[in-house]
């Protein structure tokens, strides 16, 4: 065991695991690759070995107690995982499964077995700060397309609310739509905001989930130290995994700066918003469901608002999918996947895309750029015509509707 990954709870956690096998069976890896090897409960008792091996107990035991073979099975199970923290919800003894795989994988990255797409995009991190392969200050380039973004300075030094983009929206063309239809929804509430630009660093769980602790920590000490600078009340971001990580890990780790800010998710401020009557919702002559992601409803427990916020919408007719909420399945876009394996990251995504279709919906609309994005592929290559959209664009077409209802 490499010192320090584990916590006392992990250890803890780990002796108690009863083998009872529930968490494999709601796998959503184990599922879509049907390979009984990278199943949450082979990674305990991998684990199990690998720590007792430095014991007394597995010095007795002999080398064979916990192989090179094992090492590489362990590693191989720990990063074919989304971290969606389904194997969680039916443990009899609650064992905190998301906290444990990220220590594993910083207990494996310790040990120089991460593998190398990881190292890559830990190596991009330290040196542009965001996960593409461009330099920083193209961060806020989505902006370009806004026509009223050359009067609007939307970068500001002092703000009582920043809007935390995340890299993928900033980055990845296939969603700039996602921050532009916020921005368009906070001007037409008159909502007086503010970007960080290059100052807004990767929320670091590319790092964390890759294994990398330590770079994780001051990439979360730059953005806290940045957003106190601006003199904010609130913290809005549009990505759940951000979210997770300033509601959750930035507190968890106990960094030692202060937030003297509140943090809301997108879709908690839109609900505000509308149940205040600053948003004026139109008709959407639709049949409309909702993916929960896993970092905003099972990491997070966002689970109502997004619900409540859809229904709002007049002529909406909501229809939930087979599994939703807690017992929701990953988009096949989570814990770096698309990074380690894409084609395993895929197969997870045609569940879903199959999931969806049995509901009839016209429209999935969710609350995270990378679950849009992979829910809107997978439905093209089962050739479906049902939209994949975040809830920002969801709600801003309702706004933007003309009196007269459409039809998607
Ligand atoms: S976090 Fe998700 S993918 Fe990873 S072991 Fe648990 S259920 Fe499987
Ligand atoms: S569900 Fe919990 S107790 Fe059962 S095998 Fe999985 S981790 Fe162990």
């Amino acid at each position: 065991m490499t010192k320090n990954s584990y916590t006392i709870k992990d250890l803890f956690n780990i002796e108690s695991c009863t083998r009872c096998g529930h968490c494999s069976t709601l796998c959503s890896a184990y599922n879509a690759a049907t390979d009984l090897e990278i199943t949450p409960a082979k990674k305990i008792e991998l684990l199990r070995k690998k720590i007792k091996k430095d014991t007394i107990w597995g010095k007795f035991l002999g080398k064979k107690y916990f192989t090179e073979k094992d090492l590489e099975k362990l590693q191989k199970a720990a990063f074919q995982c989304t971290l969606c923290s389904k194997c969680e919800v039916d443990c009899p003894v609650n064992i905190d499964l998301h906290n444990l795989w990220i220590s594993l994988r910083d207990d494996l990255a310790k040990e120089r077995k991460v593998p190398q797409s990881l190292v890559f995009l830990r190596d991009r991190l330290k040196k542009s700060y965001n996960i593409s392969f461009d330099t920083n200050e193209g961060r806020a380039k989505w902006l370009e397309a806004l026509p009223e973004a050359k009067e609007n300075n939307y970068i500001k030094d002092k703000a009582d609310i920043i809007y935390f983009v995340g890299c993928v929206s900033s980055f990845s063309p296939r969603v700039f739509k996602i921050p532009r239809s916020v921005i368009q929804i906070f001007n037409i509430a008159k909502v007086d905001f503010g970007l960080l630009g290059d100052d807004e660093w990767c929320c670091g769980f590319p790092l964390l989930s890759a294994g990398f602790k330590k770079d994780f920590i001051d990439f979360a000490n730059h953005n806290i130290e940045k957003v106190n600078s601006t003199g904010a009340k609130y913290l809005i971001t549009s990505c759940p995994s951000c979210y997770h990580m300033w509601t959750h890990t930035y507190k968890e780790l106990n960094l030692g700066i202060k937030m003297n800010f509140e943090v809301l998710h997108l879709v908690e401020y839109l609900y505000k918003l509308a149940l205040n009557r600053e948003l004026k919702l139109k008709p959407v002559n639709s049949v409309v469901t909702y993916h929960d992601p896993c970092d905003l409803g099972r990491n997070s427990g966002i689970y109502d608002q997004p619900r409540n916020l859809i229904k709002m919408v007049p002529k909406v007719k909501f229809v939930e999918l087979e599994e939703s909420k807690e017992n929701a399945t990953c988009c096949g876009g989570g814990g770096n996947l698309e990074a380690v394996d894409p084609k395993l990251s895929e197969k997870i995504a045609k569940l879903k895309a199959k999931q969806i279709i049995q509901t009839g919906a016209d429209i999935v609309v969710t609350a995270c750029q990378q679950c849009v994005r992979t829910i809107a592929s997978a439905l093209k290559k089962e050739g479906s015509k049902i939209k994949s959209m975040d809830i920002s664009e969801f709600i801003l077409m309702s706004i933007l509707t003309p009196i007269s209802t459409i039809q998607i």
